[in-house]
């Protein structure tokens, strides 16, 4: 009832009557995913070409990255000159805000001030308009579309950190004079609209707090009580990161638990899961999974359909997903290389060509389900890139993928000190003997012959500031960083 209210009358009515027009965002993005490629491609390069010209016109940041190379926002937009705007890093998001990111005609606008804490630490804070917030709210929703689960179902949520609304009156924190540029009063509406009237009412979303939060130091996580809020509320969707999941998984094979009640799927969310652990955490909990991608600068850019649950299709109307070399130029399909990402929508503070941070292949055969938008298989954050002795790439995706299952083993954090030195710190699962020979054989076959690995047995790994677990820390990751991003010796996050 609830449901059929919703979808067949609230939403549409809200998407015609007032400027919430998430609803009739999501049919078109749905739309275009089973639109030709080529005609995509066309659609986007024309969306491209209106936030570059707007963001030209509008920001000091996007005005002076254009003029330093001498290109015209409408040259810029072409497919074959594009790459040669550089990247944004995240840095370039923080100096001077908001005065340099925020568009002048946005400054007496009712905007949403969003703020996230990078895995280093560093805070990023982001501005958004109503077109961009409605718009980011499609795109989550066109994740369960594309899913194959009812986009407005109950959802648990058990993810590290999360996109938090925030009223910018204490601006002076920030720095700057800000008074005369972040109009609270609109800011505070947001706050109320999501934290009391939507999370509770409307999203029906259950958010339980983070692992180690509340542990006490030394102890353990109690997996017993996530379990048991989980089958209480028996949720349509659980959103949650995958190594929770996997967390959660390991704990029943070992007490003998039974498995949640969890009535649609399990939805990844912050982080990615490699095939055998994702199918692992299927078996355990008994229901399909989804993984999908993004971070608060774009919501949910990419989501698994059910033909193919480890690769994503992009939602080409809403960003546009690149991958280029470390030198800038763009990769050919199926190639490893960074993730670049631009906002085609935001225009109080454009996103164009941010370094995610991510790496993955973007493969554009069409899939099983019909969608015909371009996929992008993610293999990690840039921080695991490992050069080997070898002279060889790795990718975390790929380390987690050998030794997350290994028998025995509860979690690891390889540490990579030098080309050819690592410290392997080991969590062994309580009262199981750990495979030492496959942790050997597959971190010599990664890591190459000459690989010198020291074993640590630690009780616990300490999650990074943004509560995630980094599983493979790089010493080498710089030179796979796109070069633009890398001069300015800024951090990713
Ligand atoms: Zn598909």
């Amino acid at each position: 009832m609830r449901k059929t209210l919703l979808q067949q009358i609230l939403m549409p009515a809200v998407s015609s009557l007032t400027p919430f027009k998430s609803w009739q965002y999501l049919k078109e993005m749905c739309a275009a995913d089973f639109e030709p490629l080529d005609v995509q491609r066309g659609r986007r390069e024309e969306l491209l070409a209106e936030v570059l010209s707007f963001a030209y016109d509008e920001t000091e940041l996007y005005r002076e990255k254009l003029d330093s190379i001498g290109i015209s926002p409408q040259a810029a937009a072409q497919s074959d000159i594009f790459p040669r705007v550089s990247a944004t890093t995240k840095q370039d998001l923080r100096t001077g805000f908001p005065a340099r990111q925020l568009a002048r005609s946005y400054r007496s606008a009712w905007l949403r001030y969003s703020n996230t804490s990078g895995t280093s630490g560093y805070p990023l804070q982001l501005i958004q308009d109503l077109q961009d917030i409605c718009y980011k709210y499609a795109a989550i929703l066109r994740s369960r579309m594309v899913a194959g689960v009812d986009p407005l179902g109950l959802q648990v949520r058990i993810t590290p950190n999360e996109c938090q609304p925030f009223v910018p009156e204490k601006a002076g924190r920030i720095g700057g004079d800000c008074s005369k540029l972040m109009p609270g009063r609109h800011a505070a509406f947001f706050k109320l609209l999501e934290r009391q009237v939507l999370n509770r009412w409307f999203h029906r979303r259950y958010m339980l707090d983070p692992f180690w939060r509340h542990a006490a130091k030394g102890q353990g996580v109690d997996y017993s009580s996530y379990i048991k809020e989980i089958d209480r509320l028996r949720p349509d969707l659980l959103v949650i990161y995958p190594l929770y999941a996997l967390l959660l998984a390991k704990h029943m094979r070992r007490t003998g638990t039974p498995a949640p009640r969890i009535r649609g799927i399990i939805d990844f969310s912050g982080g990615l899961c490699t095939p055998n652990v994702r199918e692992f955490i299927s078996q355990s909990f008994g229901v399909r999974t989804s993984q999908c991608c993004g971070g608060c600068e774009f919501s949910r850019y990419g989501a698994s359909c059910e033909a193919d649950p480890d690769r994503m299709h992009l939602a080409e109307t809403h960003c546009y997903v690149e991958t280029v070399h470390s030198d800038g130029s763009a990769c050919e399909p199926g190639e490893l290389g960074n993730l670049l990402v631009t906002n085609l929508h935001g225009r109080a503070m454009p996103i164009i060509r941010l370094e995610s941070g991510d790496v993955g292949r973007i493969v554009e055969e069409p899939c099983e389900c019909g969608r015909l938008s371009r996929r992008i298989e993610h293999a990690g954050r840039i921080q695991g890139m490992i050069l080997n002795a070898d002279g060889q790439w790795v990718a975390s995706r790929e380390i987690e993928q050998e030794l997350l299952l290994v028998q025995g083993m509860e979690l690891f954090q390889l540490v990579q000190q030098s080309p050819d030195q690592y410290e392997l710190h080991v969590i062994p699962e309580p009262g199981e003997r750990i495979d030492e020979a496959a942790v050997d054989q597959s971190l010599g076959r990664l890591l190459g012959a000459s690989a010198r690995i020291k074993k640590v047995r630690q009780a616990t790994i300490h999650p990074e500031a943004s509560w995630k677990l980094m599983l493979v820390k790089s010493n080498t990751f710089e030179e796979f960083r796109v070069a633009s991003a890398r001069r300015g010796k800024v951090p990713i996050n």
